[in-house]
C-alpha cells in the first residue's frame, strides 16, 4: 500500500461552521445588512459558497456593492476566521517526515479554498490540492481523485487512503478512485453505502492510523 493519503478540507481537516458564522457576522456588520439578509446568506452558503451566492444575495436585497467585492471580502474574512488544530498540523508533520505524501482534495470554489490553505497554515504541509470548482469536477467523480493524485505527483493506481466526513463524496468516492477509506463520524450513514475501512471520532484518530500502517 503506498503511503499517500488525500484528505476532505471543510469538516474534516479544518472546522468550517465556526469559521463561518464568524466570517458572516463580520459581513454583514461592515456591511450594514439587514437581518433578513443574514438569514438568507447563512442559509445559502451552509454546505459552500461561491461568487453567485453573492450575485445572487445583491439581487434579492437590492445591494449596491458589486459581487465580486463582496465575495473578496468574504473570501479574506473566511481565510482569517478559519484554522486547523495544531495537533492535526502536528499530526500532518510527522506524516510528511515519515515519508508520506499528502493532498487534498476539496469540493469548493479554488480561491476560496487555497486562501483556507494558507490561513490555516495547512498549505506548507501538503504536496497537492484539487478543489472541485477547478473543473467543475465534485466529489464523489473519480476524475476529482485523480486530479489530486497527479498534483500530488503520484498514481490512484498505486493505492493509497482517503480520509473524510462526507459518506457519498469522500468514502464512496474514496473506494471508486480505488482507495482505502477512513470516515470522520458525524453524519448519518446511507444505508446502501458500502462501510469504509476505518471509522474514527476525530482526524488525529485517523493520522494515527495512517502513522501505525505498515508498507506491504
Ligand atoms: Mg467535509
Amino acid at each position: 500500500m503506498s503511503r499517500f493519503a488525500l484528505f476532505d478540507l471543510d469538516g474534516t481537516l479544518a472546522d468550517r461552521q465556526s469559521a463561518l458564522s464568524d466570517a458572516l457576522t463580520c459581513l454583514c456588520r461592515s456591511r450594514a445588512l439587514s437581518p433578513e439578509a443574514e438569514q438568507w446568506l447563512r442559509i445559502q452558503l451552509v454546505d459552500r459558497a461561491t461568487i453567485h451566492d453573492f450575485a445572487l444575495l445583491r439581487d434579492v436585497f437590492g445591494l449596491e456593492a458589486s459581487a465580486a467585492d463582496l465575495w473578496q471580502q468574504y473570501v479574506d474574512l473566511m481565510s482569517a476566521a478559519v484554522t486547523c488544530r495544531p495537533e492535526v498540523l502536528e499530526g500532518l508533520a510527522r506524516l510528511r517526515a515519515a515519508a508520506w505524501t499528502i493532498g487534498i482534495i476539496t469540493n469548493g470554489a479554488g480561491d476560496i479554498q487555497r486562501a483556507k490553505l494558507a490561513g490555516t497554515g495547512l498549505a506548507s504541509l501538503v504536496d497537492g490540492v484539487a478543489a472541485s470548482g477547478d473543473l467543475e469536477i465534485r466529489k464523489p467523480d473519480r476524475r476529482l481523485f485523480e486530479l489530486a493524485a497527479t498534483r500530488c505527483g503520484v498514481s490512484l493506481a498505486d493505492g493509497g487512503w482517503m480520509i473524510g466526513d462526507n459518506p457519498a463524496g469522500d468514502i464512496g468516492g474514496g473506494h471508486q478512485a480505488g482507495l482505502r477509506t477512513i470516515w470522520l463520524r458525524g453524519r448519518p450513514w446511507p444505508d446502501a453505502l458500502p462501510a469504509a475501512h476505518h471509522v474514527v471520532d476525530d482526524v488525529t484518530d485517523a493520522i494515527t492510523i495512517l502513522l501505525n500502517e505498515i508498507s506491504e
